[in-house]
């Protein structure tokens, strides 16, 4: 009677084991999030949020103008920014990191 207890607790061990050997490495996670543009006036400081533009490059004079002021907006950085849930996946295992390089 005992035995099956063992072997299931034995097996249940085993498939722990097997579990994090078998980790996927951070290369084939899939990334979800969204690429934000930061677009900033030179006259009036004022920052915008856009959306991504493939033309768009950092430093990149644009031709649209400021809507406060009318002056000169520039590209001021490009990011990608994870949704909530790839980023605590990606700091979970932040210290995998070097192990897969
Ligand atoms: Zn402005």
């Amino acid at each position: 009677m005992n035995i099956f207890l063992y072997l299931a607790i034995f097996f249940f061990l085993l498939w722990i084991i097997f579990r994090k050997l078998y980790r996927k490495p951070p290369e084939e996670w899939k990334l979800y999030g969204k690429i934000v543009v930061v677009l900033i006036c030179k006259d009036c400081n004022e920052h915008q949020q856009t959306g991504f533009d493939p033309n768009y490059n950092v430093g990149q004079k644009i031709s649209i103008p400021c809507p406060s002021c009318g002056g000169q907006v520039y590209v001021e950085k490009i990011y990608f920014e994870p949704d909530p849930i790839t980023e605590k996946e990606i700091q979970k295992y932040k210290k995998y990191e070097d192990t897969f390089r």
